[in-house]
């Protein structure tokens, strides 16, 4: 199964479960005071503790990969951080006897790496606001080689093996290989069982899902979409890549990542949408930006040639696509 990526799939499932089980154990145990990057986004003792174990993990298995992260050392090598980087050296420390502080910070920094013909991508933790709210955030991991998304695998701790909202449940992990379908198996092992986008071509059956932050979207056009395409059901917030698992499953027919009025000129990460693009794709559905064009991951960190992102079960991209143009939703918002 997998070939000819398959101890790369190993790998990419044994690193998402590994450090989406310590991040579920953090997040039990409420010892994650968020704190504030530059950029003001909450980030926590879990997200340098995913990054750091899925780093080493990476540099054992294939140390020639680059890895492109998140997150970095220098907001916790500062000494107003002290405490954080002796609480993620703990977490580290109980799977990794060798840690001590400058090695889990070398390690966070393994994912200072620059996009290659060949490398990884890392979301150690994404939606961090779920997480902090007891709700959805996934481990996101993704390969990319020569600019396409050829694995993609997302460890979500509150989705059950159905993929449906199961927080402190057992957790699942979703797997996609380009050309070999989208899986998901349990977080803690299992065989894996295939998945599959919805069926649905009915605008008036469409179930929506977007951002839970409404800063991270434009909830009165996510509105004006809805009414567009004549939908009968309110959409479902959910915070992170979580949304691309429950689109692939079928519980979800559209996923809308908008542009925010608050940050109208905001560029997808590839951190961010590597893994969920792929799942959704190899689960039979369809991804591009709000203007129809593929994503393209070769531009380097950054989606920098798209506009937020659409994924669809296929069938009702094209009348999607129609509607964000009617709504103007298919453009920058005015005054950027
Ligand atoms: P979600 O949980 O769908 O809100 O997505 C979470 C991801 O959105 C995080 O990785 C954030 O870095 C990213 N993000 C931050 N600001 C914005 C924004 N203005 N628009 C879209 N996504 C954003
Ligand atoms: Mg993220």
């Amino acid at each position: 199964m997998f070939d000819p990526y398959r101890s790369e799939a190993e790998f990419a499932l044994l690193a998402v479960r590994t450090a989406a089980s310590l991040c579920r154990r953090i997040q039990e145990e409420m010892v994650s005071p968020a704190m504030e990057k530059s950029d003001r986004s909450p980030v926590t003792v879990a997200d340098f503790v995913s990054q750091a174990i899925v780093a080493r993990m990476l540099q054992e298995a294939f140390p020639d990969d680059p890895l492109v992260a998140e997150e970095d050392s220098k907001a916790l090598r500062v000494p107003a951080q002290t405490q954080t980087l002796s609480a993620v050296t703990s977490y580290v420390s109980s799977l990794r006897s060798e840690a001590n502080q400058g090695l889990v910070c070398d390690w966070i920094d393994h994912g200072s790496g620059e996009p290659d013909a060949r490398f990884w991508v890392l979301d150690p933790i994404d939606g961090t606001k779920g997480f902090l709210r007891g709700d959805q955030y996934v481990v996101a991991l993704a390969l990319i080689e020569e600019g396409q998304v050829v694995l993609g695998a997302m460890g979500c701790p509150n989705l059950n093996m159905n993929l449906r909202s199961e927080v402190g449940g057992v957790g699942s992990v979703v797997i996609a290989v380009r050309g070999q379908g989208a899986w998901v198996t349990g977080m803690d092992g299992g065989r894996p069982i295939k998945i599959q986008v919805s069926g649905q071509p009915d605008p008036k059956q469409a179930r929506l899902l977007r951002s839970f932050a409404a800063e991270h979207t434009n909830v009165s056009k996510i509105d004006q979409l809805i009414a567009a395409l004549g939908s009968r059901h309110p959409p479902v917030l959910m915070d992170s890549a979580a949304k691309y698992a429950v689109l692939a499953v079928g519980d979800g027919d559209l996923l809308f990542r908008l542009i925010s009025l608050q940050k109208p000129d905001y560029v997808e990460k590839i951190w961010d949408q590597a893994a969920g693009s792929i799942i959704v794709e190899e689960a039979g559905g369809r991804v591009s930006d709000l203007a129809g064009r593929n994503l393209d991951f070769s531009r380097g960190r950054q989606l920098t040639d798209n506009l937020g992102v659409l994924a669809s079960n296929g069938w009702l991209h094209e009348v999607a696509l129609e509607a964000l143009r009617v709504v103007g939703a298919d453009r920058r918002p005015e005054g950027s």
